[in-house]
């Protein structure tokens, strides 16, 4: 039997990641959060970040949003570790998802993250449907956003949607919806709420979410979810 599992993730802990968790819900989806508490300047409080997971997930994204690949391996550790653990005190819950700062990860951080309890990490990496081979590596399938050509351009190469969808990622995320409804797998949207407000998209997003949401055969989890959902 073919599973369709609908996930988005967004980035950041930016303030306006409340009223994007509020569209998610008006189509009863669900996101997972990636929170670097000590990054954004209007970042989400304390008290928001509770908010915000109780009907969606939090995950970790560092502390400071740094790449992680550019700095020495203990300030790295430090940075992925102080995230878990800083989001699980605050939360009185575990934290099972971790994301890359700027999709930025090897071999040695990727070893960092599996040792200090997650379960999956998620990267930047477009054009896929596919449940995860390697959860520490988990790719996306497209970004909410214009903003990635070259990303664009790899999901075009791995697709092959319309040329038409190439400057635009409403008809992208729909094009490649339709694809996911043939051949099942995971469809995973990602995003920055500030960067919806920045590109003043918000009426492009509610228009993708009200396409992907409440299809009966779907169903939409948070990417730890998923993750559990394959380790059982
Ligand atoms: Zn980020």
């Amino acid at each position: 039997m073919k599973l369709y599992i609908v996930t988005t993730s967004w980035d950041d802990g930016h303030k306006l990641d409340l009223k994007l968790a509020k569209l998610l819900e008006k189509y009863n989806i669900k996101g997972t959060f990636y929170v670097s508490p000590f990054y954004l300047e209007n970042k989400l409080t304390r008290e928001e970040i509770k908010e915000l997971s109780e009907y969606h997930e939090i995950g970790a994204h560092t502390l400071t949003h740094v790449d992680l690949t550019s700095i020495p391996i203990e300030k790295a550790e430090k940075e992925i570790k102080g995230s878990k653990i800083y989001l699980e005190k605050l939360l009185g819950a575990k934290i099972s998802m971790f994301c890359y700062p700027k999709g930025k990860y090897d071999q040695r951080i990727k070893e960092i993250v599996k040792k200090n309890g997650f379960l999956g990490a998620r990267t930047c990496n477009g054009g896929n449907f596919e449940f995860p081979k390697d959860p520490y590596e988990w790719r996306i399938t497209l970004h909410a956003s214009n903003g990635s050509p070259l990303m664009t351009l790899k999901i075009y190469i791995k697709t092959r949607i319309s040329i038409k969808a190439f400057m635009d990622w409403e008809l992208r995320a729909k094009l490649l919806f339709d694809q996911f409804i043939n051949k099942g797998g995971v469809y995973h949207l990602w995003g920055h709420s500030w960067e919806i407000e920045r590109n003043n998209e918000w009426q492009k997003l509610e228009r993708v979410l009200q396409y992907i949401s409440n299809r009966p055969y779907v169903k939409y989890k948070t990417n730890g979810e998923i993750v559990k959902l394959l380790k059982s």
